[in-house]
């Protein structure tokens, strides 16, 4: 009874735990999984993350340099972000929202260690030595 007694009066005494949403806007917790993004400036189209997610929501052109992300088709596992070689994809706290429409994102890369991106820079050079020798 004393225990009850003790309760009540610490809850009356406390702030709500919940908040008004919608009126306040709501908070997400810290370290939150929502919507993952890809910088095309640290990815080396290695192609690690499409290979490990299971939803089958990312595609890598190699021969494009981009990456195909099917936002609405995520399930927001973070398995990409966990086998990323270059911490290139990440997390944030903000969650799209609900669509009856495909929301497909893409990313152009353009980190010059990206093996294609090399080998197309040294064919490129080759080709420039080559015309100034002619
Ligand atoms: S979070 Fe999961 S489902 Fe979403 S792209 Fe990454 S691996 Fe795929
Ligand atoms: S985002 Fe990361 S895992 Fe995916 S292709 Fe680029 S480097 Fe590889």
């Amino acid at each position: 009874m004393l225990k009850i007694l003790e309760n009540i009066v610490k809850n009356v005494a406390s702030k709500p735990y919940t908040s008004k949403y919608p009126f306040t806007p709501y908070q997400h917790f810290p370290g939150t999984r929502a919507d993952v993004t890809f910088d095309g400036t640290k990815c080396i189209l290695c192609g690690l993350c499409e290979r490990s997610c299971p939803a089958d929501c990312i595609a890598v052109h190699k021969e494009e340099t981009t990456i195909e992300y099917l936002n609405t088709q995520c399930i927001r596992c973070g398995y990409c972000v966990r086998v990323c070689p270059t911490n290139a994809i990440s997390q944030n706290e903000v969650y799209t929202k609900p669509s009856r429409e495909k929301l497909t994102v893409y990313t152009l890369v353009t980190n010059e260690n990206a093996p294609i991106i090399k080998k197309r820079k040294a064919e490129a050079a080759k080709k420039a030595g080559e015309a100034k020798k002619d």
